[in-house]
């Protein structure tokens, strides 16, 4: 018999451990509360709970999905000021959630997880930490999120810049901007959200794009207080807009992507709608060229804004799409030998998934099999994106094909789904571990590859978008190519017989 051992004693084995105290992270936490599981270390790197929304701190931020969809469907939030929250609210809404659910005592922040591996004779992870120390837990969850790890650019002199450099993960409210010579590095979602509120206050602001992006218009604005206080005293009313709101998404982001082959007019929609933005905001046609995509729509995440092109139009702003050289001591040099001189290099340069965060740590399962290096010598895979075969116990939130491409809150609410009928089944069978068999996870991948057929991925042309979606195989493999309607409903019906279920020891 074990010895009883308190929660902050090393010998002491928690009911699970959970990797990241972000969206993904709490909704785990919240699911396995509602299991019965209560006894949970949380841990985080950062200082703070939020994942994202903690780190990500620059000016424009904002979610670029409507809100009322960007949020659990069982904790709505009646009070977003906009259609489209800037990211503080977010924040803050991670906050009331940790609050409500009684998460927060269950968190260590400044805590970096080193590497977490399966002890097959206590049928526990070991959760190994910087700095020596190791937690228990009978689950191990990784909620590590899918753009985590920021890349830096591998652009020569980076390093030598002798002005502030800062990526956007790190942004630092202390460094004045106005009237700087500002140079940004980067064309993706950030940057779109970024680059407007940079040139407010900038001498003069260069635009380093590699590969444009598709932008469609942001149908946003304030929340009036009549309709925030009818989600507040009717919360059927925000239920029916998040409803409606979704399914456009899904229509525009999901199907145009997914169904390419099948349903080539939901794609040829979303293109035509940001070519026509792009036409009605720029006017130079030298500078929509530039700014005109050559791979087709979805191959990369296309996103929204009504401020982006009429920025690159304002005199004192200009869009460089030569290939950077180096960047020196003074500013950016091209490779036609132009420079720019700068005070203030941003790096809008976004995430590393394919070499750093899939997964973000050292996960070992049975018979050594290690989580990364497994995924990158066979394929990546993972069964209905969440469970692995030889890695029992186990919820890995940021898997391939678990991302519903309409929002991380419908990605995590399925997996809490998937999670909730796999604890209840080792319940009722008086089991302590469950383990995906090599079988059901062969077949959901063949499922899954065989749909993907169907999809700009594979059927589009997009092999100049340099989309982070593709992995190093080439294969794109970050979203689950069905609805999410779909994946819900695998979630709740899923064979158990998919899953081995034993007794520890
Ligand atoms: P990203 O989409 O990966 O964009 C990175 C940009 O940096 C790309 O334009 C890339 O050019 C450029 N870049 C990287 N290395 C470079 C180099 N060596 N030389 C020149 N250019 C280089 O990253 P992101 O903009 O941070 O966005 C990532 C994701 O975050 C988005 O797709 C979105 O899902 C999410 N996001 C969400 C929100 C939200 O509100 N929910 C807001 C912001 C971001 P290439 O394209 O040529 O590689």
């Amino acid at each position: 018999m074990s010895t009883p051992t308190t929660p902050d004693t090393p010998a002491h084995v928690h009911d699970a451990v959970i990797v990241g105290a972000g969206f993904g992270g709490m909704g785990a936490a919240i699911q396995l509360k509602r299991s019965g599981y209560d006894d949970l270390a949380i841990l985080e790197r950062e200082d703070d709970l939020g994942g994202t929304w903690h780190v990500n701190r620059y000016p424009g931020l904002a979610v670029d999905i409507p809100s009322s969809t960007y949020s659990y469907s069982f904790e709505p939030n009646p009070h977003w000021s906009r259609l489209f929250a800037p990211g503080a609210e977010l924040k803050q809404y991670a906050v009331h959630v940790a609050d409500k659910y009684d998460l927060r005592r269950h968190m260590r922040f400044d805590t970096v997880v080193d590497g977490a591996r399966w002890d097959e004779e206590s049928s526990t992870w070991q959760v190994s930490l910087a700095g020596g120390d190791v937690v228990r837990g009978r689950f191990l969850v990784t909620a590590t999120g899918f753009l985590s790890q920021p890349r830096l650019p591998d652009i020569p002199g980076v390093e030598d810049f002798a002005g502030v450099v800062m990526h956007t993960t790190r942004w630092d409210d202390d460094v004045d901007l106005a009237g700087k010579r500002i140079g940004i590095i980067g064309t993706g979602a950030t940057a779109v959200q970024l680059i407007p509120e940079l040139a407010k206050v900038a001498d003069h602001l260069t635009v380093y794009q590699r590969t444009p992006i598709y932008v469609s218009p942001k149908l946003d604005g304030p929340v009036p207080g009549v309709v925030r206080g009818a989600f507040a005293k009717v919360p059927l009313t925000q239920r029916a807009t998040r409803m409606a709101g979704s399914a456009i998404l899904e229509l525009l982001m999901v199907a145009g992507v997914l169904h390419f082959r099948d349903l080539p007019a939901a794609n040829r929609i979303g293109k035509r709608v940001c070519e026509q933005h792009l036409r009605r905001q720029v006017k130079d046609p030298e500078l929509r060229a530039k700014l005109t995509p050559d791979y087709d729509f979805g191959c990369k995440r296309p996103t929204f804004s009504n401020t982006y092109y009429p920025t690159l139009t304002e005199p004192h702003v200009s869009l460089e799409t030569t290939t950077i050289d180096h960047v020196d001591a003074g500013g950016i040099v091209t490779a036609d030998g132009n420079r720019s001189d700068l005070d203030v290099l941003v790096l809008a340069t976004g995430f590393n998934l394919w070499e750093t965060n899939f997964p973000a740590l050292e996960v070992i399962g049975r018979e050594g099999r290690d989580l990364g290096k497994w995924w990158r010598e066979t394929r990546f895979q993972a069964y209905e994106g969440i469970t692995v075969p030889k890695f029992p116990n186990f919820f890995c939130l940021n898997s391939p094909y678990s991302y519903s491409g309409l929002s991380y809150f419908t990605t995590i609410e399925t997996q809490m789904a998937h999670i909730e009928r796999l604890l209840a089944a080792m319940s009722s069978r008086g089991s302590d571990v469950v383990e995906v068999t090599e079988a059901a996870n062969d077949a959901f991948l063949a499922r899954m590859r065989g749909l993907l057929g169907n999809s700009v991925f594979n059927a589009g042309s997009c092999s100049t978008a340099r989309s982070y979606y593709f992995n190093q195989h080439g294969e794109a493999v970050l979203l689950r190519p069905t609805s999410t309607v779909s994946a819900h409903r695998e979630a709740v019906r899923f064979p158990l017989e998919d899953y081995a279920f034993s007794t520890a020891g």
